[in-house]
């Protein structure tokens, strides 16, 4: 039996899941505590974040990019909020490292922020 080769291909893969780069942990770059450099992550390409796919993580290429934004955009949003940064200086009660302290209180938030 004869198999055309040109139309038989792999099925393409399901969209890979993007996940926060393990090696940098979505910084996209390393920093030198002592010297003060910082240098890419080359897990991802200093992007901080990697496809997931098939069990395996790798760097998204750079063609993707653009497609990719704005879920990246989303993660990076979602990133920062946990660090409690938000875009502008910290409030204190913003602050991972005062969540606990009177400090890490709210004083203007109505319970749910
Ligand atoms: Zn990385």
């Amino acid at each position: 039996m004869r198999q055309d080769l040109t139309i038989k291909s792999k099925p393409a893969s399901p969209k890979p899941s993007i996940v926060r780069c393990a090696s940098c942990d979505g910084f996209g770059w390393f920093e030198d505590d002592f010297g003060g450099e910082s240098a890419y992550c080359d897990w991802c390409a200093g992007v901080g974040y990697v496809y997931h796919r098939d069990g395996r993580d790798s760097a998204i290429p750079k063609a993707d990019y653009e497609a990719v934004a704005e879920e990246l955009e989303g993660l990076e949003q979602k990133r920062l909020r946990e660090l409690g940064y938000q875009g502008a200086a910290k409030k204190p009660w913003q602050q991972q490292i005062r969540k606990d302290t009177q400090l890490g209180r709210n004083p203007y938030a109505d319970g749910d922020t």
